[in-house]
């Protein structure tokens, strides 16, 4: 693709653009044909730079904050959005995300499941989760550790509100693109085992090594919206 040609869009959809191309060429690379939900990931950035982006096809956004999140979601209350929670969650917290958002993929913890599943009201779909894996041991500390997530899978999957959708994670950044690829290797090999379907890994830095190991949804920031915003508040 000549991006000169385009150079009259914005510089969001030429961002996007090149992200589109990126996932491409890594579905090829891998001999995929399925393909990868792009999550947009929205934190910082106000609700004008989410609608333009849903202007531009864009579905599927990713929160990390929720106060944040309501507020964007009051503003766009007229687009058709899958929200996804993606940030740390704090009990407090649970009644809200399990009202607003139809995805959760940081779930590592059986009493948060447990909550957003009580509180998940009940003319809604069963709220789709993932289980957060700290894969590489060293990112965060959030994150079940591989050896406990058939024990929390389990769990999980009793619970009525919910859907266990897959695994999600957020490794270390790391230096060259093999070791990229290993930890999001290992959260396959953990998904396959406990029969699972999606792998919610790869963000703006590594989101080739993501798809090539078999990323269904990449989280995707700064490549998208630009460098972040200073937080306020
Ligand atoms: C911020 C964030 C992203 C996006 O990160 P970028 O590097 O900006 O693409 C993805 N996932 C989570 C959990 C995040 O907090």
């Amino acid at each position: 693709m000549n991006t000169g040609k385009y150079s009259s869009e914005s510089p969001l959809a030429q961002r996007l653009a090149r992200i589109r191309r990126r996932i491409g060429e890594a579905l090829h690379a891998a001999g995929r044909q399925d393909d990868v939900t792009l999550v947009a990931v929205g934190k910082t950035w106000p609700a004008g730079a989410l609608l333009e982006a849903w202007r531009l096809g864009i579905r599927h956004f990713g929160e990390n904050y929720l106060q944040e999140a309501l507020a964007k979601q009051q503003a766009l209350g007229h687009c058709d959005i899958t929200w996804h929670f993606i940030g740390p969650i704090q009990s407090n917290k649970t009644r809200a995300i399990a009202t607003h958002f139809h995805w959760v993929h940081t779930v590592d913890r059986l009493k948060i499941a447990r909550r957003l599943s009580q509180q998940r009201p009940e003319w809604l779909a069963p709220l789709n989760v993932c289980i957060q894996v700290n894969v590489s041991g060293e990112a965060s500390k959030a994150g079940v550790a591989p050896e406990a997530a058939a024990e929390l899978a389990a769990a999980i999957r009793e619970l009525p509100n919910l859907r266990l959708r897959g695994l999600m994670t957020i490794p270390a950044p790391a230096a060259d693109f093999d070791a990229q690829r290993r930890p999001f290797r290992q959260l396959r090999q953990l998904r396959d085992a406990l029969g699972l379907e999606d792998l919610s890994m790869g963000m703006s830095a590594d989101l080739e090594a993501a798809v090539q190991e078999g990323a269904t949804l990449v989280r995707i920031g700064s490549a998208l919206f630009g460098p972040r915003q200073p937080r306020r508040g």
